[in-house]
């Protein structure tokens, strides 16, 4: 469904931004990759899935020249994108009197920014072909708050808001613009938390994991890096040409509470 359309997933190296790009390459979409680690494993798995055309291009998302970089790349090499899914993100947890500012300034870039920064570059082009998706990985952090986690849900309500801003700029044209607040998914920036977890309070990783879900997550169960890809191709699909500006949860009931 996705035939001759290019899309870009930021942060798509590992968890839930690569099962985004294993998604949409099943949908025949070319795919450019971007992130930090291994990056041939993914890119042939993104191959492997069904994509046409894969690329990689490795921009810090927290430097805006890098970022301009990255679009350059996108138009040169791929004419553009047609779905931009920002989903490159941090965490640092920490009370806020002790919160490094440095850290906090790379939340902020890397979470919040860095979409206004690919927005702003991909909106013309998608405007002038006639369709585009932009989709950002937003959070249940987006929403509600969590202690000790005050530049992570300052960056994802600013996200949200970006989100529903642009997607009121961009409403009659063909152009939409959606946020996904996922709940917990056990990716390394989760497991990290898990095991700071398990460490503080003395148990194994199985009931660190209980305990975290326990807390927040009434389903008791992780959402996963293929549900998010999925609601993702459903968002680009026409059914959703009229979703605009929302911030849709996966979160196994969490902001229901
Ligand atoms: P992850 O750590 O598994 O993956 C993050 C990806 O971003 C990796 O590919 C990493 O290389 C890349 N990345 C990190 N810093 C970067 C930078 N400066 N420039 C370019 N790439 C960079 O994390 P994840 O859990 O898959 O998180 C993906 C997104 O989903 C994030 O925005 C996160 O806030 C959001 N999210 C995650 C959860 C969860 O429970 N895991 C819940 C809600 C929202």
């Amino acid at each position: 469904a996705l035939a001759g359309k290019t899309a870009l997933v930021t942060g798509s190296t590992s968890g839930i931004g690569l099962g985004i790009a294993l998604a949409l390459a099943r949908q025949g979409a070319r795919l450019i990759l971007n992130g930090f680690g291994d990056t041939e494993g993914p890119v042939a798995q993104v191959k492997a899935a069904g994509s046409p055309q894969v690329g990689f291009h490795g921009a810090d998302m927290s430097n805006p020249a890098a970022i301009a970089a990255l679009m350059a790349y996108a138009d040169a090499e791929f004419g553009g994108v047609d779905v931009l899914v920002n989903n490159a993100g941090i965490q640092h947890v920490a009370p806020v009197q002790d919160f490094p500012p440095e850290r906090w300034d790379a939340v902020i870039a890397i979470n919040l920014s860095s979409a206004f920064h690919t927005t702003r570059l991909a909106l013309p082009g998608m405007l002038a072909k006639g369709w585009g998706r932009i989709i950002n990985l937003a959070s249940v952090h987006g929403l509600v708050a969590s202690a000790n986690k005050s530049a992570y849900v300052a960056a994802k309500h600013g996200l949200v808001g970006l989100t529903k801003a642009v997607a009121l700029e961009t409403a009659t044209s063909p152009v939409t613009v959606n946020a996904i607040c996922p709940g917990w998914v056990l990716t390394p920036l989760v497991q990290k938390q898990v095991d700071a977890r398990a460490a503080a309070e003395g148990v194994d990783n199985a009931e660190a994991t209980r305990r975290l879900l326990g807390e927040k997550q009434p389903s008791l169960a992780f959402t996963t890096p293929e549900q998010l890809g999925e609601l993702t191709v459903f968002l680009c699909s026409d059914a959703a040409s009229n979703v605009r500006g929302q911030a849709w949860s996966l979160d196994g009931g969490w902001t229901a509470q």
